[in-house]
């Protein structure tokens, strides 16, 4: 089949798909655009704006300070009962607020204070730069026994549960890793990998943050202790949204989090001095929740909600397996290597293509050339093409047009002939 017949042929399961209604719920998605960015910033929501509106006019605007008694104060948790079906998470497990690192390091900090007498933390080098960061502080501060463990991919794009197995021991703090790693989109085992922690005494905290909208999710059932996921990538709550944070239930009453503010205190408006640790989930706030960002969030996770998470999964899976089997036929011969696993069980729902010259070829699809459409991805060093499928919004279609775009490219040598960006962000 030629790309052109696989164009024709993805046009029609466009037609049948039935998440294909979604798309229309999103601000600046049009035909003249195919955005593989919904892992790195996922877009605007139509009803997102209506209740930013409401909140700045009706309740900031109208209500002023008496708004924190209509629904303010309660958001954090309320909007973490709104995500737990999502996560596999009962009512009063999850809340929202500050970043992923800072959560990861709440959580990492309180088990830390819980077990003085372990010292080391468990980690692979999939893992998301800043969650090494955060570990790297915890253990400066913590004391100089303190040391992190990073496992090795052997691959560089997978990491066995098993793998764990070998450096857990009695003085394992614990063990934290990403879900789905950020760059070749390798999904972990949590399940397995937290029979393994169990099984050696040690907790398993998970960063759920490319795989929370786009995976199948599933805390409580797979024994996961703790996680923090981000709410800006596929569940389209805007550019620096809070994060949230887990934690089993059944261990909240046993941490105190090492990191408190009044937000997480018993009462906090008594304005007691010393800290008394609210019940619940609510001790790992912190401090005052920026509630229009926070606010911002909910109408993404209705979205999903609406969806349902195995359809969505089913269709993330048809847009990656379409693009490997793709890539297979037009793009390996033209020398771009496969950076994401090939089993879609193990894989998330962002593929990593990797090609010497990645970084100019990404360039090459952001610019306007007629007659194509515009084309966002994301480069991550040192070769990576990563390409991100938000099943709400992506068309088979648009597979086919990004390999039909990169063929084009690279036989015509667009690539070489690109200005350089400017701005950090990649
Ligand atoms: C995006 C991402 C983060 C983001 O962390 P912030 O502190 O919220 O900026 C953390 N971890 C992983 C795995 C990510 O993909």
């Amino acid at each position: 089949m030629t790309l052109k017949e696989h164009h024709e042929e993805a046009l029609q399961l466009d037609q049948r798909d039935p998440l294909g209604h979604f798309r229309s719920r999103f601000e600046g998605l049009s035909d003249a655009l195919i955005y593989l960015d919904g892992n790195s910033l996922g877009p605007l929501p139509k009803a997102t704006l209506a209740r930013l509106n409401q909140l700045t006019g009706k309740e900031w605007g109208g209500d002023l300070i008496r708004a924190w008694n209509k629904g303010w104060f309660d958001l954090p948790l309320r909007l973490g009962d709104r995500l737990a079906p999502l996560i596999g998470a009962g009512p009063g497990e999850v809340c929202f607020g500050d970043s992923v690192t800072v959560n990861l390091f709440k959580l990492t900090s309180s088990v830390a204070m819980a077990l003085p007498e372990k010292s080391t933390i468990l980690t692979d080098d999939l893992n998301f730069p800043s969650d090494h960061h955060a570990l790297e502080g915890l253990a400066q501060l913590r004391d100089q026994g303190t040391h992190i463990i990073r496992v090795h991919s052997r691959d560089g794009q997978t990491i066995a549960p098993e793998d764990f197995t070998r450096s857990i021991d009695e003085q394992t703090l614990l063990v934290t890793v990403s879900h789905v790693c950020f760059k070749s989109g390798y999904c972990q085992d949590l399940q397995k990998l937290a029979e393994i922690c169990h099984d050696q005494g040690t907790l398993l905290i998970a960063d759920l943050s490319h795989s929370v909208g786009a995976v199948p999710v599933d805390l409580n059932r797979w024994g996961v202790d703790m996680a923090v996921g981000c709410s800006y990538k596929f569940l389209n709550g805007g550019p620096g949204a809070p994060a949230f944070l887990f934690v089993r239930r059944d261990l909240q009453e046993q941490l105190k989090p090492g990191l408190k503010g009044w937000f997480g205190a018993e009462s906090p408006f008594d304005f007691k001095m010393n800290h008394v640790c609210a019940g619940g989930i609510q001790r790992f706030l912190t401090g005052t929740p920026p509630i229009i960002s926070m606010a911002a969030i909910e109408p993404g996770i209705d979205l999903l909600r609406e969806a349902g998470m195995d359809a969505l999964r089913r269709k993330s899976v048809h847009l990656t397996q379409l693009l490997i089997h793709l890539w297979e036929e037009f793009l390996q011969p033209l020398g771009f290597e496969l950076g994401s696993p090939g089993n879609p069980s193990q894989r998330g729902s962002h593929i990593a293509l990797r090609h010497p010259d990645a970084f100019a070829i990404n360039l090459a699809l952001i610019q306007p050339v007629e007659p194509w459409p515009v084309i966002i991805p994301d480069f991550r060093k040192p070769d990576n093409l990563r390409l991100g499928f938000a099943p709400l919004f992506n068309r088979h279609s648009e597979v086919v047009r990004l390999v039909q775009r990169l063929v084009h490219i690279i036989e015509t040598n667009e690539h070489t002939r690109v200005q350089a960006p400017s701005g950090p962000v990649t």
